[in-house]
């Protein structure tokens, strides 16, 4: 299995549960090649590796999901993990730095994922069939003000993978998607650390946002043969923070 922006986080979360499951893991990076290639020597089992990336360019991307599948002799899981959250709130955002945080938000989170499903969809098909699990944001349902394009990005995404499901069952191959509301990883530490970090422990009525191993073990169901009728899903881990109806 491969998983993009597995250094660290939620994406690191997966990797140990998947490699805990007996699965070979393929850790995507973007820039920490050192942490990436220590978690995959880290791993339970056997065959582990890493690959750099950045999502951002097409043939980086296409070159690492192939140097994926060759390194672990066969691909059948993709998890599209990686993203960025940029803040640029409309009013406080200058009009060059507004197209450039769409630009680089929307290359990763969105154009990124999708060109890493592309490549991996024929590896997916030579192993028979396989999944694929999307990891989007509870920000693209309930709005994010200060991070328009990461809501933005998240909600397409959503999309994205509801077509997938349709288009790749034919090839036995699942496509699920999974909301987190905050998780406390690097990506939500100054919001978690800062003068607002109880109120978004409270959105929930656990009190807490959720650990990344919370969201790895949505993930590592959605890939499991068991779930491949749940495909076309999207599945929130927001410690009911957001109902959806
Ligand atoms: P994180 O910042 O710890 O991890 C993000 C990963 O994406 C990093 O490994 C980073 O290197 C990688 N990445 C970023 N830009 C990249 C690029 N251009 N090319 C390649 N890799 C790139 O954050 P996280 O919380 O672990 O986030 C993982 C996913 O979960 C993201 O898609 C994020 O949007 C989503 N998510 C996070 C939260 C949260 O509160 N932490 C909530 C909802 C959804």
């Amino acid at each position: 299995m491969l998983v993009t922006g597995a250094s660290r986080g939620i994406g690191r979360a997966v990797a140990e549960a998947f490699a805990q499951g007996g699965e070979r893991v393929a850790v995507h990076y973007h820039r920490s090649a050192r942490e990436a290639e220590e978690l995959a020597a880290s791993l339970p089992g056997e065959g582990h590796l890493a690959v750099g990336a950045d999502l951002a360019d097409a043939d980086a991307v296409h070159r690492a999901v192939d140097a994926a599948a060759e390194g672990l002799g066969r691909l059948d899981v993709l998890v599209n993990n990686a993203g960025v959250f940029l803040p640029h709130p409309p009013l406080d955002t200058s009009y060059e730095q507004w197209q450039a945080v769409w630009s680089s938000t929307l290359a990763t989170n969105l154009t990124g994922a999708a060109n890493a499903t592309y490549c991996a969809v024929p590896h997916l098909v030579a192993a028979g069939g396989g999944a694929i699990v999307n990891v989007s944001s509870r920000g693209a349902f309930r709005g994010e003000p200060e991070h328009p394009a990461y809501g933005a990005s998240k909600a397409a995404m959503n999309s994205f993978g509801q077509s997938m499901a349709v288009a790749l069952a034919p090839r036995n191959i699942s496509v699920a998607t999974v909301a987190p509301g905050f998780v406390d990883t690097d990506m939500a530490r100054s919001v978690l650390e800062g003068p607002d970090g109880e109120a978004v422990r409270r959105q929930s009525p656990f009190g807490r946002v959720a650990r990344p191993e919370e969201v790895a073990s949505a993930v590592l169901w959605l890939a499991s043969p068991g779930a491949v009728f749940a495909s076309g899903t999207i599945v929130d881990v927001n410690g009911a923070s957001y109902l959806r109806s």
